[in-house]
């Protein structure tokens, strides 16, 4: 019977559900999970014993680049990146290649050995959105989403000038819909204009060129109007001057303008039973903190400037962050932070690519190699572990590798490996650069997470920030059947033995992906239908008509015509639209 599978005598971690390791079983039918099974299904149901394993709902990554123009543009850029990881053909998989990023087909067979079944692309450009949904359209595995780029768009600069809300709201919800995207993600809020201009901007009340408009009007607009809207997930914002040393300021002080916004998703959805309050109320959730943390005041002295935002985060309860953890090699920086890529490509002299996406957001792309023996490279694989360790409530912190900017995020069991064991992480300082222990504070730090604490920054903290907790990032009653068993038996664990979790969190012993087994030790075994969210949003017809007549006339000005600006349905795989109530 297919989606429906009784996995038993595990010890199962659900975070959602305050369980803790119990050992349990777990009931899948027809893609969901149900109480228990009648002795009819019982009778040819699959059934696995899990004993000795343990058993977590299926990995969530809220913030990963998979798919999309800049995302080729790296594959585009880098053969050298082709022949260094690559898979043949099976019977049922494609073959594919690249390591930093790889080609579509490998990276949801990448992702689903590992136990992961949710994957969203964290940046969407407007007219790139077509693309970016071919991309997730052929990533096999994988239910997708991305969030839409909006944080330099010229007609919400305008509008906010101009004070005109009503308008801003319409033409938000008018883009998500149009753009089949989910969520507002926002990369150096006004500054990515003055890149237009071959420049930045430095401060949070610096007005940009010709709009007039600074990044602290462009985080109050947008986080008050994404409430406003009911949107699931709280504005993804990438912070100004990222990159630079002493940004940690900045960075803190821009978490500092949503405060007192407060946070009321509004979706028409229908929830799996969870102990926990699985709702979001976070106003703000800050991308990479790694990127966004830099202390000193030049390269001389760089140190870690962590501190200053876990300090704020431990005790604010409006923000969430992901991590982006540096775990050392091959990785290739994009994002739409046009200028941190341009300094990053003046610094290093890599091969550098810039694009502008007719004048809506842009993108830059550079290959890196990430060195033990280079002390800032060092340092900065200190922040990102720093950033997950210091904030002593885990749900407020979500772990990614910014994949792939701060690596591939195949690197996520290394990651997993030292956030569990001391051990694993002063191994790793004998081989670093001194400035890892001098310039942060990871050495002294003792703290080890659990299985439980992984199981919540990996898949149950990541789905509830987003929203998806209502179905995603839970074993509750009625969520999808998605699960991953990993072959870590909690009662004999030895955190010190740290290679045996990288190799258990590498290859899932089961990937379970609507009660449908996947992908099995490292083969993949079976090639799931996948669904792709986005929100639909309900709002004022008047404030939309006289907002599209706005847009309709500026339109002279773009490439393509009106019409072919939106991206059809036929584009995603399985279009699932989340009815989004937005406050009258
Ligand atoms: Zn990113």
């Amino acid at each position: 019977m297919a989606g429906t599978i009784a996995i038993k005598n595990g010890y199962v971690y659900d975070p959602l559900n305050d369980i803790n390791g119990e050992m349990m079983d777990i009931f899948i039918k027809d893609g969901k999970v149900v109480t228990e099974l009648s002795g009819a299904d019982m009778k040819d149901v699959k059934e696995i014993d899990a004993k000795g394993k343990t058993v977590m709902p299926g990995g969530v990554d809220s913030h990963s680049h998979v798919a999309g123009a800049k995302v080729n543009g790296g594959r585009m850029m880098r053969p050298e990146d082709h022949y260094k990881f690559y898979q043949k053909k099976t019977p049922i998989t494609h073959s594919g290649c690249g390591y930093t990023v790889p080609s579509v087909y490998l990276g949801g067979y990448e992702y689903s050995k590992m136990g992961y079944t949710t994957v969203f692309e964290a940046a969407v450009p407007p007219m790139e959105a077509r693309h970016t949904h071919e991309e997730m359209r052929s990533t096999p595995m994988l239910d997708m989403g991305g969030y839409l780029v909006l944080g330099n768009n010229w007609f919400l600069m305008r509008y906010l000038k101009e004070g005109d809300i009503d308008k801003a709201a319409a033409y938000i919800a008018w883009m998500m819909k149009t753009h089949k995207t989910y969520g507002i993600k926002c990369v150096n809020p006004a500054g990515v204009e003055n890149w237009g201009w071959g420049e930045n901007i430095g401060a949070l009340d610096q007005a940009n060129i010709h709009f007039e408009t600074t990044p602290e009007d462009m985080i109050k607009g947008l986080t008050e109007l994404n409430e406003k809207l009911g949107i699931p997930m709280p504005v993804h914002l990438h912070a100004n001057n990222l990159g630079h040393p002493g940004c940690w300021e900045i960075t803190r002080d821009s978490l500092k303008i949503p405060k007192n916004v407060k946070a009321k998703p509004n979706m028409d959805v229908e929830w799996a039973e969870t102990k926990k309050n699985a709702k979001r109320h976070e106003s703000v959730y800050l991308t990479h903190c790694q990127f966004n943390a830099f202390g000193g005041t030049s390269w001389r002295d760089f140190e870690s400037g962590v501190k200053g935002i876990t300090d704020y985060v431990n005790s604010n309860d409006h923000v969430v962050f992901d991590s982006g953890c540096v775990p050392f090699g091959d990785a290739t920086v994009m994002t739409g932070d046009g200028p941190a890529i341009h300094d990053l490509y003046v610094l290093t002299g890599h091969k550098w690519s810039n694009t502008d996406v007719e004048c809506e957001c842009g993108s830059g792309v550079l290959p890196f190699l990430y060195l033990k023996g280079n002390p800032v490279h060092s340092v900065q694989w200190a922040m990102g572990l720093e950033s997950l360790l210091y904030v002593k409530d885990a749900w407020k912190t979500i772990m990614t590798t910014d994949s792939p900017n701060g690596g591939p995020f195949i690197k996520y069991p290394q990651v997993i490996a030292w956030l569990m064991s001391n051990k694993a992480r002063q191994d790793t300082f004998a081989e670093c650069h001194k400035w890892a222990q001098d310039r942060t504070g990871l050495g002294a730090e003792t703290r080890e997470m659990d299985l439980f604490e992984i199981a919540t920054i990996t898949r149950a903290n990541p789905a509830r920030t987003i929203g998806m907790s209502y179905r995603k990032g839970t074993l509750g009653i009625g969520a999808d059947g998605d699960v991953a068993i990993y072959d870590i038996d909690p009662k004999s664990l030895e955190v010190n033995d740290y290679e045996s979790i990288i190799r258990a969190f590498e290859n899932a012993a089961y990937t379970i992906k609507a009660g449908e087994v996947v992908s099995q030790m490292g083969e993949i075994v079976a090639i799931p239908e996948k669904n792709t969210f986005y929100s639909d949003i309900a709002t004022d017809e008047d404030a939309e008509k006289s907002m599209l007549a706005d847009v309709k006339k500026w339109f002279k000005y773009y490439t393509l015509g009106f019409d072919r600006y939106p991206t059809p349905e036929k584009y995603l795989a399985n279009p699932t639209p989340i009815q989004v109530k937005a406050e009258k």
